[in-house]
C-alpha cells in the first residue's frame, strides 16, 4: 500500500507519520531543500484553542509531532496580546528534528523535488511527475495521495495580488513555485477573498535579534515578548484587515510592536517599512531575517484550496486526500498538524477500501474542519480565516463549550466520543 504526500510542510509531515503509523509505505515530496514550508517562520503553538487541539490529538494518538514541539520549545504558559498560555519553538532548530523523525520511521524523502503535473488513469490518480534541478523527470505511483502543497506564493500570486516577492523563506525563485496536485488533477479550486483583496498576505516577519537594542534582546530572552509602543505618526493604518492572520487583528498590533522569541524576533505585522522601523527607540539598526525585503510586503495565501469532505477527501478525484491551507481557509500550524493527521490515516483507510474517519462536531478539531468546509461555501464565510487561536472559530469554540484547558477533561471529552487511540499503530 503505497502513500504518495506532496508537501513537507506541518501538514505534509502529519499526514506521513500518520500513514506510516497505519502501516503503508509512504514518500514524501518537497519541492525545497528543507521540511517544514511555512512553519520555518513561525513557532506559535498552543494559544487559545490550540491548546485544546493538540491535546485532542495526542488523546488520539496522533498527536507525535505536537510532543517533538513541545520538546523544541523557547518559552512556555506565556501570555501576549489577546492571546493566553502560548508556546513558541525554536524556528532555527526545529526542521532537523521532524526531518530525523521521520527519516527514523523509515519514511521516504525526497527533498528538492517539486511535482509539476500528474497522470490520470480514469478519475484517478496514477502518479505524480515531478523534476529535481539537473536530473530527468521522476515518476512517483501510489495507491493514495495526500494534497499538503500549501497555499502559499508562487512569485505571480504575490505579485498580483501582494507588494511583490519579498524573498521569504519559501525561496520559489530557486526552487520553483507551488504547484497544486487537486489543481493538475483537473479540480476547481476555491480562492480566499475579501472585498477586492484576493487570498490574504502572511502575518508576521521575523527580525534578527542581534540587530536590537540589548533591552529588547533581555526583555525578549527572558519572557519571550516585548511590546514596544509605536508613535502615533509612525503606525501604519489598514495592516490588520490584509493579514491571514486574523487572530492577531487586534489594535495592539498596531499601535505597538510585537515581538516574540522564536529565536530570532518574530515581529507580529505583514510588513513594516525599515526606515520608519529604525525611528523607534531600539530599532535604529534593525534588519530583516524573513522575508528579506519584509519592510516592502509578505507572501500572499489562500489562493487556491480544494473542494473537499469531511474525511478531508478532494471531491472529483477517486484516491486524493488534502490537508493543511490546501483543505481550507484554516490559518496556523495546529491546524496543519491536525488536518495532516487525519488526511494521512484517511489516505490508509481508503487504500485499504475501509471505512475513512470524519472527527465528530463535539471535538473541536472534527467541528473546525467540519465548519470551515460549511463556510466555506458561502461569499461571506470565503472572506475570513478561521483558526483555534482567535478570531471567529475561536468565540465559536467558546460558545459551544469546545475550549477546554484541562488535559484530564479534554482526554474524557474524547474517551466519550469513542476515539481514544484512534490514532495508534
Ligand atoms: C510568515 C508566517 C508566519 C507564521 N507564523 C505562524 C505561527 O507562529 N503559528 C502558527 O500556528 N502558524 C503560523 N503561520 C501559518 C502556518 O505556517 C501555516 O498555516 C501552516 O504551517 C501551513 O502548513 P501547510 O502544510 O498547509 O502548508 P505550507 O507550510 O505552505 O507547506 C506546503 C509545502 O508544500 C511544498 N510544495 C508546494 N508545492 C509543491 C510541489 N509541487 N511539489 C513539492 N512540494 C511542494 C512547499 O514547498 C511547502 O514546503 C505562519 C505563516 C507564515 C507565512
Amino acid at each position: 500500500m503505497k502513500i504518495v504526500i506532496v508537501g513537507g510542510g506541518w501538514s505534509g509531515a502529519a499526514a506521513a507519520l500518520a500513514a506510516q503509523k497505519k502501516g503503508a509505505d509512504v514518500t514524501l515530496i518537497e519541492r525545497t531543500d528543507m521540511l517544514l514550508g511555512t512553519g520555518l517562520v513561525g513557532g506559535i503553538m498552543r494559544n487559545n484553542g490550540r491548546f485544546t487541539a493538540a491535546e485532542e490529538m495526542i488523546a488520539m494518538s496522533g498527536g507525535e509531532i505536537f510532543q517533538l514541539i513541545d520538546g523544541n520549545r523557547l518559552h512556555k504558559d506565556m501570555t501576549f496580546p489577546g492571546h493566553h498560555h502560548s508556546s513558541l519553538y525554536n524556528v532555527a532548530t526545529m526542521e532537523p528534528i521532524i526531518k530525523r523523525a521521520l527519516l527514523a520511521k523509515g519514511i521516504r524523502l525526497h527533498l528538492s523535488t517539486r511535482v509539476t503535473d500528474v497522470e490520470m488513469a480514469g478519475g484517478r490518480i496514477k502518479s505524480v511527475i515531478s523534476k529535481k534541478k539537473g536530473e530527468d523527470e521522476t515518476s512517483f505511483e501510489g495507491d493514495v495521495f495526500v494534497d499538503c502543497t500549501g497555499t502559499a506564493g508562487g512569485p505571480a500570486n504575490c505579485n498580483k495580488y501582494g507588494n511583490g516577492c519579498a524573498m521569504c523563506v519559501l525561496r520559489c525563485h530557486s526552487f520553483g513555485g507551488r504547484v497544486s496536485v487537486a489543481a493538475k488533477a483537473g479540480v476547481k479550486e476555491m480562492i480566499g477573498r475579501k472585498g477586492t483583496q484576493v487570498g490574504a498576505m502572511s502575518g508576521a516577519c521575523k527580525l534578527f535579534k542581534e540587530s536590537l537594542s540589548s533591552e529588547i534582546c533581555d526583555t525578549l530572552n527572558k519572557t519571550g515578548v516585548a511590546v514596544i509602543p509605536i508613535p502615533q505618526s509612525k503606525r501604519i493604518k489598514g495592516k490588520l484587515a490584509i493579514k491571514a492572520c486574523q487572530q492577531y487583528a487586534l489594535t495592539d498590533f498596531e499601535e505597538n510592536v510585537v515581538l516574540l522569541n522564536t529565536g530570532h524576533a518574530k515581529l507580529m505585522s505583514p510588513f513594516f517599512p525599515l526606515e520608519a522601523l529604525r525611528e523607534i527607540p531600539g530599532f535604529e539598526n534593525a534588519r530583516y531575517e524573513d522575508p528579506y525585503a519584509g519592510g516592502l510586503g509578505n507572501s500572499i495565501r489562500y489562493i487556491g484550496m480544494a473542494p473537499r469532505d469531511n474525511a478531508l477527501k478532494v471531491e472529483g478525484v477517486e484516491n486524493l486526500f488534502c490537508a493543511g491551507e490546501k483543505a481550507g481557509l484554516l490559518v496556523g500550524h495546529t491546524e496543519a498538524i491536525c488536518t495532516g493527521a487525519l488526511a494521512g490515516y484517511n489516505a490508509v483507510k481508503h487504500a485499504r477500501r475501509e471505512k475513512t474517519l470524519v472527527l465528530p462536531e463535539s471535538l473541536a478539531v472534527g467541528d473546525a474542519i467540519q465548519y470551515v468546509r460549511t463556510q466555506m461555501q458561502t461569499e461571506a464565510g470565503l472572506g475570513l480565516k478561521y483558526t483555534f487561536s482567535g478570531s471567529v472559530y475561536f468565540e465559536r469554540m467558546k460558545e459551544r463549550g469546545l475550549y477546554l484547558t484541562d488535559v484530564k477533561t479534554i482526554e474524557e471529552r474524547v474517551d466519550q466520543a469513542g476515539l481514544t487511540g484512534v490514532f495508534a499503530a
